[in-house]
């Protein structure tokens, strides 16, 4: 394994390290792939693993990905892209409850969004965990056997009371001692349906007194009459998901399992279910039975979950704010879900420099929102091209320019990409140009438009105001100029005359008037919910605003998701909902520069 890094390679990490070291060990040199999921037999009959490594991406399908989710994304992609591995995308449906196929869906769109693929060395690697079933039965039974597990009949209560506490030990249930023939035949009632939910379980059989709460005797399968999306009423008995995890894993041959920090202290039953499974055994009936797991098994590294200013990025949270219409749906651009995001126009990208540059660690820790959007910002700045809007209008009159003419004006697409050419803005006797361009009386440095003084109309002509108009509340409607002449960006002599101000502007009589929506932050709070405030009172009132600008024309055959910079205003996307052909509406993405630092 070369450790020869390419220019664009990610920094180094503590996972990239142990991948790096158990490549050079060889630690996964004998692994076998069978060509799908399936126990030590399936692949021990297959060939040698062509992929290196083996990680995993498991959303639970009971939501929608986050901004958090891309983190584990490209971490998990990202390393199997990296060291000539695969990354199985795998849902992990083993809950009956809450799952659902628009999830599924949206999931899968959103991973191939972020630029990433499960089809590799002629495979697909997308699994559903609900298709181990039959063989997490099977396991729970082989411990049964083993004598390593047992089915309880401890009320929940007298469970609760019994599992101890952090500085008492737990203790032993009256049912732990059955045999494992009893044990296996009131497992198999509970698959049969002959008893009610909640009326039993089974459990691990380790330690009760063990100083890792997890590990005294943890339930590994329950009752539960539920209609699953995939197994439908077959079952009515699932699988706990700290017993179905381990299992997926070593199912599918994953090598490094990598998780968030909350499970490290799962990370002991993870091991003692695999051990245990792996190991060859001996049945009821006294008959030897080989190991069920191949070896080497998978082994689970933990990591410090995104925990992102101004968003909240619980699964609770944010089917709250959906279904109480706190937003406009799953895809609303202020939501941190990656759907929303999309149609806010960040981009795969930016979320490539933002996960590059919070890194990986194992220390919990708040990343600031700003951080996310000056990624944005840094990518956008050198992909989007620029483009002229004037988001809040008002006119100027030319009055010694003639009516009815029309003069093409030159601007770059790209002032850092000259190869990206210029394109024509018309320019007449009337234009749009921002309220905030022109001032009656000015405030000391000001440089834009005020009685008497001269600006340059960006890409065109010198200027000098000469009057305004107002209406009956006082508000200016219109401001009066006279063009010079010979000043006209880009000819020879342009510069004759020194102006400090340079202001924007859009041909009335070929603006294309359309809905912008200025977005800002959902919460106006960085913490919402911190302390004893509920999190939907720290929502921000003006999260949005929708106004009618007036664009130059080239915005007007803007494709869905195309991005631009309005000069002096930010990046927009032309929403990828809300946009019909000739008529796009957009988005802001980002403002230029953070506007909420101060
Ligand atoms: P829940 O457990 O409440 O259903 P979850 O956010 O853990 O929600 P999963 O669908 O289980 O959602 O997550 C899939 C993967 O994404 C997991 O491997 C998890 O570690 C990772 N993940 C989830 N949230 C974050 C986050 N904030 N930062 C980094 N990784 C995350
Ligand atoms: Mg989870």
């Amino acid at each position: 394994m070369s450790s020869e890094k390419t220019p664009n390679a990610p920094a180094a990490n503590f996972i990239r390290n142990i991948v790096e070291h158990d490549l050079e060990q060889g630690a996964y040199k004998t692994r076998r792939w069978g060509g799908s999921p399936g126990d030590a037999t399936h692949h021990a009959k297959g060939g040698p693993d062509p992929a290196k490594i083996r990680t995993r991406f498991p959303p639970e399908p009971n939501g929608y990905l986050h901004i958090g989710h891309a983190k584990s994304v490209f971490l998990n992609f990202g390393l199997a892209r990296d060291y000539d591995g695969v990354c199985h995308m795998r849902f992990d449906d083993t809950n009956p409850e809450k799952e659902e196929q628009e999830y599924v869906d949206s999931i899968t769109d959103m991973v191939q969004w972020l630029g990433f693929g499960w089809d590799k060395f002629g495979t697909s690697h997308l699994y559903f965990a609900s298709n181990y079933f039959d063989f997490m039965y099977h396991a729970a039974e082989t411990l049964i056997e083993a004598g390593h597990a047992y089915v309880d009949q401890q009320s929940a209560d007298e469970m609760r009371a019994n599992r101890g506490t952090l500085t008492e030990p737990g203790k032993n249930s009256p049912y732990r001692d059955r045999s494992p023939a009893e044990n296996l035949a009131l497992f198999r009632e509970m698959r049969d349906g002959k008893h009610a939910d909640g009326s039993m379980i089974l459990r691990a059989k380790i330690d009760m007194a063990s100083p890792n709460i997890n590990l005294r005797d943890p339930a590994i399968y329950r009752i539960r009459r539920a209609t699953h999306h995939n197994t439908g009423d077959k079952w009515c008995i699932y699988p706990m998901y700290t017993f179905a995890h381990p299992i997926e894993d070593a199912l599918e041959q994953v090598t490094h399992s990598i998780c968030t920090l909350e499970f490290e202290d799962q990370r002991p039953f993870y091991d003692w279910v695999l051990e245990r499974l792996a190991t060859p055994t001996e049945d009821v009936g006294g008959n030897k039975q080989p190991g069920l797991l191949a070896h080497p098994l998978p082994k689970q590294y933990e990591f410090a979950r995104l925990n992102l200013t101004y968003v909240v990025l619980s699964k609770r949270k944010l089917i709250d704010l959906v279904e109480n219409k706190h937003v406009s749906g799953w895809d609303d651009p202020r939501l941190p879900t990656l759907a929303g995001a999309r149609r806010r126009g960040y981009t795969p990208e930016g979320f490539k420099l933002f996960t590059d540059r919070i890194g990986v660690s194992k220390a919990d820790s708040w990343i600031e929102y700003t951080i996310l959007e000056d990624c944005m910002r840094e990518v956008l700045n050198t992909s989007a091209e620029r483009r002229i809007a004037v988001l809040d209008p008002i006119k100027l009159v030319i009055d010694n320019y003639p009516e009815g003419q029309s003069e093409d004006c030159h601007a770059p697409n790209h002032p850092q990409k000259p190869e990206l050419g210029k394109r024509v803005v018309p320019l007449t006797r009337e234009l749009w140009i921002e309220r905030e361009d022109f001032m009656e009386a000015p405030s000391k440095g000001y440089f834009r438009l005020f009685p008497d003084n001269m600006v340059r109309l960006r890409y065109g002509y010198v200027v000098k105001c000469t009057g305004f108009e107002k209406d009956a509340d006082g508000i200016v409607t219109t401001v009066h100029c006279e063009y010079l002449p010979d000043t006209k960006s880009g000819t020879p002599g342009a510069d004759s005359v020194k102006v400090k101000g340079n202001i924007h502007w859009v041909s009335s009589a070929h603006a294309y008037a359309a809905e912008v929506r200025l977005y800002d932050r959902l919460f106006k709070e960085a913490n919402p919910g911190a302390g004893d405030r509920d999190y939907l009172d720290d929502l921000n009132p003006d999260s949005v605003k929708t106004i009618t600008a007036q664009l130059e024309p080239a915005l007007k055959d803007a494709k869905p998701e195309e991005a631009f910079q309005f000069e002096r205003h930010g990046y927009f996307v032309a929403d990828r909902k809300d946009s019909v052909a000739g008529k796009p509406v957009f988005n802001r993405t980002v403002t230029l520069r953070d506007a909420w630092q101060k």
